[in-house]
C-alpha cells in the first residue's frame, strides 16, 4: 500500500472553485480521491481537471450551512479552505467587517468540521480535517487585523480539536501557507514595492503556488499522517524560519 495514497476516500473541500482550494481539490483527485468540490458559486472549472468527483452549492456566510451537509455521505476527508480577508487601518475597521471574517474563517470551519466529526463518530469511523490557517496564525500582519484573528484562532481550535478527536481516529491538522498568488493576496501583488519586500524575505526567492499547498494537504490527509494531531503546518519557503 502506498501511504500517500487517498484511493478510496472521498475529500470536500471548501471554496474549491479557485486558488489554493482548486489546487488541493486537483491534488487530492491525482492521489486518487473523489473529490466534492464545495463552492457557493460555478466549480466547472476545478471539476473540469478531476477524474471523478461532483459539486455541491455551499456558501458558508450563514456559518451553520453545512451542518447537515455530510450526512450518509461518506466523505472521510474535510478540507475547510474558504476564508476571506478584509484589508483596513485597525483604527478605521467597522464591527460588520469584523464579523464577516470571523463568521467566515472561523465560526463556519468550527460548525463544519463539527458536523463532519459527528458523522464521523457516530459511526466509529475516523478521518482527517485539514485547516487552511495562515502565516497570520504566527504573526501580526499589517492592517488585517480580524483576519489575524481568524487566522490564531484557527490554529487554537485545530489544537482543541485535535486533542478531543485523536483518540477517535480523527486526525485534525492545519496548513499555514506562506505568500501564494491567488485572489487573496492580489492587492499586495498589484503594490510594486510591498510585493518586492515580500519576495525579499522569503528564503526560496519565490512566492507560492497553490499547488505547494496542495501537496500539503494531501499528505496530511493520508496514512502517512496518521499520528500527526493538531500541527500547524508552515508552507511557505521559509518564511517563518526566517
Ligand atoms: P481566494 O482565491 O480568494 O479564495 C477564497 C475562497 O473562499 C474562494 O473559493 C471563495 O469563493 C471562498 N469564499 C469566500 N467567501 C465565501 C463564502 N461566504 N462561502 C463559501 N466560500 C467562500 O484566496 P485563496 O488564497 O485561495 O484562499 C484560500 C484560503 O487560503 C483562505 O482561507 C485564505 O485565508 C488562505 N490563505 C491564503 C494565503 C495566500 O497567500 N493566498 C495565505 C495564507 C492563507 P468565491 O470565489 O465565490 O469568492
Amino acid at each position: 500500500m502506498n501511504p500517500f495514497s487517498l484511493a478510496g476516500r472521498r475529500a470536500l473541500v471548501t471554496g474549491a472553485n479557485t486558488g489554493i482550494g482548486q489546487a488541493i481539490a486537483w491534488a487530492m483527485g491525482r492521489a486518487g480521491a473523489e473529490v466534492v468540490c464545495a463552492a457557493r458559486g460555478d466549480c466547472s472549472e476545478t471539476m473540469a481537471g478531476l477524474p471523478n468527483g461532483r459539486a455541491v452549492t455551499l456558501d458558508l456566510s450563514d456559518p451553520l450551512s453545512a451542518s447537515d451537509l455530510f450526512k450518509g455521505e461518506g466523505i472521510d476527508i474535510l478540507v475547510n479552505n474558504a476564508g476571506t480577508i478584509h484589508r483596513e487601518d485597525a483604527i478605521d475597521v467597522a464591527s460588520d467587517d469584523w464579523d464577516r471574517v470571523i463568521d467566515l474563517n472561523l465560526k463556519s470551519v468550527y460548525f463544519t468540521t463539527q458536523a463532519f466529526a459527528r458523522e464521523r463518530i457516530a459511526h466509529g469511523l475516523g478521518g482527517a480535517v485539514v485547516n487552511i490557517a495562515s502565516l497570520l496564525s504566527f504573526q501580526g500582519g499589517i492592517r488585517v487585523p480580524a483576519y489575524t484573528a481568524s487566522k490564531h484562532a484557527v490554529a487554537g481550535v485545530t489544537k482543541a480539536l485535535a486533542n478531543e478527536w485523536a483518540a477517535k481516529g480523527l486526525n485534525v491538522n492545519a496548513i499555514a501557507p506562506g505568500y501564494i498568488v491567488t485572489n487573496n493576496t492580489a492587492a499586495l501583488r498589484a503594490d510594486a514595492d510591498r510585493s518586492q519586500s515580500i519576495l525579499d524575505r522569503i528564503p526560496a526567492g519565490r512566492w507560492g503556488k497553490a499547488d505547494d499547498i496542495g501537496e500539503a494537504a494531501v499528505f496530511l490527509s493520508s496514512p502517512a499522517a496518521h499520528y500527526i494531531h493538531g500541527v500547524v503546518l508552515p508552507v511557505d519557503g521559509g518564511w517563518l524560519a526566517r
